[in-house]
């Protein structure tokens, strides 16, 4: 982490961060390399995942574990994910919109920071037209 923060932030760095910033598709780490390296082919993998987790480090995404895969996030404020099914995009859920989940008898009377759910079904785009 220290060494993280040394990062100087060269044009590669600035692109990744500018991507992630517009990114609601949570993407994987190999789809922030393929999005920046479309407009800058010297980008390598190395820097992708080592400005990934710097940006971790600090703060300012999350990651988003799903279906095997690890996603980023920008948005770090508290909220839950719906996810399809059917083409698997993850879309935020705003976290007052899912009620209060209760948590009984935890069985090994652990302290609880923070939780998330994640709903699943079809989004909009999946479902069938009537
Ligand atoms: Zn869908
Ligand atoms: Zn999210």
């Amino acid at each position: 982490m220290t060494r993280a923060r040394g990062l100087k932030m060269t044009p590669q760095r600035r692109l990744i961060v500018e991507y992630l910033r517009g990114a609601v598709n949570h993407p994987t780490a190999d789809e922030v390399f393929s999005a920046v390296n479309e407009q800058l082919p010297i980008t390598s993998r190395a820097t992708v995942y080592n400005t990934l987790n710097w940006l971790k480090a600090a703060g300012m995404i999350r990651e988003v574990f799903e279906a095997g895969n690890v996603r980023f996030d920008p948005n770090t404020t508290n909220h839950h994910h719906f996810v399809c099914r059917a083409c698997g995009r993850i879309d935020d859920v705003d976290f007052d919109s899912v009620g209060d989940v209760a948590f009984c008898a935890l069985p090994g009377r652990q302290e609880i920071e923070s939780y998330d759910v994640t709903l699943r079904g079809l989004c909009a785009a999946c479902q069938p037209v009537a």
